[in-house]
């Protein structure tokens, strides 16, 4: 019977947590493979699924369960060394150059994994006379892996999956979503350490155009790929802005700004009972990037960690990871993002925490962030 062998993390491997970790990552799985027909088995280490239709789908969705680490295409057998000799008898006519690997998950079978690998490979040999062994670099390679469930899975490869820890198993997090390259890919990033994601997303409107938003929950949608459902906070900017442009210095403005944002972050984040803040900077990427202007932000953030996922991580580097879960051809798309909207022509690259406050303090902070939550919109994407 056709089978999917599936490898989890080696983290579940240890102590106490394995079985909540375990039970997490199969609940997880389930959700991923909502509407497929299949049956899903625990067995010492590993998954099974078998009994499934649409395997294309079904492989495609669970590469993108985080935890996995890897799944092989198999063929279900009974664990004896009869029911193994009559599957490698059909093999007949191979040519090239071939091994077995045998990996014996139940020590309690009969021969050993040397003994049984030397025993299927003269059964090929006898129905395959061209065919040579070669140990080093095969073409042909046979794996056969014996588990305790009574079952040998034979299969030729590794799928590589994404790694990581299951989905939730760190808590949850707030990730700050503009619509460019880098937070979606902080977002994935943190979500693949096991963190649950909610979004939130700051717009200019009527500065920016109501594509510009959308293209921010079509991101949060790619990112459903992985991480199933999102909730995407959308709040509007404009009158901070406004309040901004009208009262500080020109190049304090984007400082003030994030410092905005990221007060407005954390009183979401607690309200939702979330562990952290998630944001996309990169050290030195921009002005708002360097590490005075990260003190002065954080300056704002009473107890939550603000993780930045892609802080040592070249622009290239992002992209690369933005190109493989298929979300940089989306944050490619010219709208404008709140940011650019009153983009001064000189930031500050090196703020200072008191002249920022100086600065800060010809505005009513805290009547800006209310009016600003006042606006909240909370939008719920599925995959
Ligand atoms: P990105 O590509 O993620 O937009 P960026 O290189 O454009 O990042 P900035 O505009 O300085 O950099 O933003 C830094 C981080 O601040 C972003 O990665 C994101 O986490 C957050 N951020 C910026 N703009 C917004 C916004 N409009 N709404 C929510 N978060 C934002
Ligand atoms: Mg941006």
């Amino acid at each position: 019977m056709k089978a999917i062998l599936i490898r989890m993390g080696e983290l579940f491997l240890k102590g106490g947590n394995r079985y909540i970790f375990e039970n997490m990552l199969v609940s997880n799985i389930r959700k991923k493979l909502e509407g497929l027909s299949y049956k899903l088995e625990k067995t010492q280490g590993r998954l099974v699924i078998n009994n499934y239709e649409n395997e294309d789908e079904l492989i495609e969705r669970l590469t993108k369960v985080f935890g996995l680490v890897s799944i092989s295409k198999a063929e279900e057998i009974d664990a004896t060394v009869e029911s193994l000799e009559e599957f490698f008898g059909r093999y007949k006519n191979l040519e090239g150059s071939f091994k077995v690997e045998v990996k014996r998950g139940d020590k309690r079978f009969k021969l050993d994994s040397m003994q049984l690998a030397k025993r299927l490979g003269e059964i090929i040999l006898e129905n395959s006379p061209k065919l040579v062994v070669d140990l080093y670099s095969p073409q042909i390679v046979f794996k056969v892996d014996i588990r305790q469930n009574g079952k040998a899975y034979v299969f030729d490869g590794n799928i590589s999956c994404c790694g990581g820890l299951p989905l939730g198993s760190a808590g949850g997090g707030l990730l700050l979503l503009s619509g460019g390259i880098d937070s979606p890919v902080a977002g994935f990033l943190m979500a693949k350490r096991g963190l649950k994601l909610e979004a939130l997303h700051f717009h200019s409107y009527p500065y920016t155009s109501p594509e510009a938003k959308q293209k921010v929950l079509t991101l949060a949608k790619k990112l459903c790929a992985y991480v199933d459902s999102v909730k995407v906070h959308c709040i509007s900017f404009t009158k901070v802005q406004e309040a901004i442009h009208a009262n500080c210095s020109p190049e304090f403005m984007i400082t003030i700004m994030r410092r905005i944002m990221m007060r407005i972050a954390e009183t979401i984040a607690k309200r939702e009972n979330l562990g952290c803040i998630v944001t996309g900077e990169s050290l030195g990427q921009v002005a708002s990037q360097t590490m005075q202007s990260m003190t002065v932000t954080q300056n704002v953030v009473d107890l939550l960690p603000v993780f930045r996922p892609c802080i040592a991580m070249d622009k290239e580097e992002i992209i690369k990871i933005a190109k493989d879960i298929d979300t940089f051809e989306t944050s490619i798309l010219p709208y404008e993002d709140c940011c650019t909207v009153f983009l001064p022509k000189n930031p500050v690259i090196k703020p200072k925490l008191e002249k920022t406050e100086a600065e800060e303090s010809r505005l009513n902070v805290q009547e800006l962030i209310d009016q600003a939550m006042a606006t909240e919109e909370v939008i719920e994407i599925k995959k």
